[in-house]
């Protein structure tokens, strides 16, 4: 191990964690770090340094006597606090070429910092084992694109809204519209039918506006939706998101299509080789089914054809309709590449259509 080697440690993550003893116990014990403190200098020497890290919340979760030696790392400058800590120690971590102490993936924070998945042997995590601590690989793998926008989906509308999709009721909120009907209120003055953005949820459970914190009405069901993302087949770039709702369809392709999304408007910096798509080369569709919304895509009898990315490619026959998951992939004429989008739940602001030159509109879409 070469001089100089530290480690910035996710406190949070370790006092939460159930894998360190008591077992299986989900409140939070400072003690649990103090175990993996120990296990990193048993390990990687009794001089190398560490940097706690720890989020403003978990003052307030642990216990008094906890809450008093928290205070002491502090003031001793081992321990820092943050409003959340993922951003602050990843950062800490890449500048100093640390390692990162933590058993989370960090999903939601991948496209920020690649040099995650760059480095998978500078993140460990802790096995208990015969009494004691022992530090090792957390077992960062890469992810797919669509696993990192449904953890960013979940993150932002948690941190931003107060809204936790994994609990029905919250999910509910985001299947209706609402209204603010506050006077004096800057987005009710702005959208008095109902909200194109997203409602907040407050400490009682109510639903608020994010502007003036009032009760909101609701204002009917809102229509699910999908975001498709088109990027250059060959060097990844992405260049287009697009949401189609469910009940709808729209055409990819070239030029200036009445039902569709133009690849070549001015407003889109697609890869050169898009020359290889045809004019009307693939329909792209959202069905609602007994299992929810489902995308579907049918090759238009395009020239240079579509090939489906499943576990190994295949080339679709024109007019052949193939269910669409988030782990295919479609290419069009070896320089569109085609995916879905983890996010399940698109604002009435998200849920436009791009507006672009030509076609691409939203007289484009086809309902
Ligand atoms: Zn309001």
């Amino acid at each position: 191990m070469p001089t100089g080697v530290g480690a910035v440690v996710d406190v949070s993550n370790v006092c939460w964690s159930g894998r360190l003893p008591p077992l299986s116990r989900h409140f939070p014990l400072l003690a649990r770090l103090e175990l993996v403190r120990d296990a990193w200098h048993r390990q990687y020497g009794a001089h190398a340094p560490l940097v706690l890290v720890a989020d403003n919340s978990l003052r307030r979760a642990l216990s008094a006597e906890d809450r008093q030696a928290l205070r002491g790392l502090e003031r001793s400058g081992e321990l820092r606090f943050a409003p959340t800590a993922d951003p602050v120690l990843l950062e800490l971590a890449r500048d100093r070429g640390w390692f990162v102490i933590s058993d989370d993936r960090f999903r939601d924070l991948r496209r920020q910092h690649p040099w995650i998945e760059e480095f998978p042997g500078r993140f460990l995590s802790w096995e208990w084992h015969g009494g004691t601590a022992r530090l090792g690989p957390s077992g960062i793998r890469p992810e797919p694109d669509h696993v990192v926008s449904r953890a960013l989906e979940y993150k932002e509308l948690k941190h931003g809204q107060h809204i936790d999709t994994r609990v029905p009721a919250h999910d509910q909120v985001l299947r209706s519209h609402w209204r603010c009907t506050t006077r004096g209120c800057v987005k009710a003055f702005l959208w008095p039918d109902r909200l194109l953005d997203w409602p907040s949820i407050d400490r009682g459970g109510q639903v608020v506006c994010t502007c003036c914190g009032c009760p909101l009405e609701e204002a009917g069901p809102r229509g699910a939706g999908r975001l498709f993302v088109l990027s250059d087949a060959a060097g990844g770039a992405e260049f287009l998101r697009f949401p189609i709702s469910v009940g709808s369809a729209v055409q990819l392709g070239r030029g200036d299509l009445s039902h569709g999304i133009n690849l070549t408007a001015s407003e889109l910096r697609p890869p050169r080789e898009v020359r290889r798509v045809s004019r009307r080369h693939l329909m792209l569709s959202l069905e609602e089914t007994p299992n929810g919304p489902r995308a579907f895509a049918v090759d238009l009898g395009s020239g240079n054809g579509t090939v489906l990315h499943r576990s190994s490619g295949r080339r679709l026959e024109p007019g052949e309709r193939v269910p669409f998951a988030e782990s295919d992939r479609l290419v069009l004429g070896d320089a569109v590449a085609v995916r879905l989008s983890g996010r399940l739940h698109l604002s009435a602001e998200e849920q436009a259509p791009p507006g672009l030159d030509g076609a691409g509109g939203s007289r484009t879409f086809l309902d």
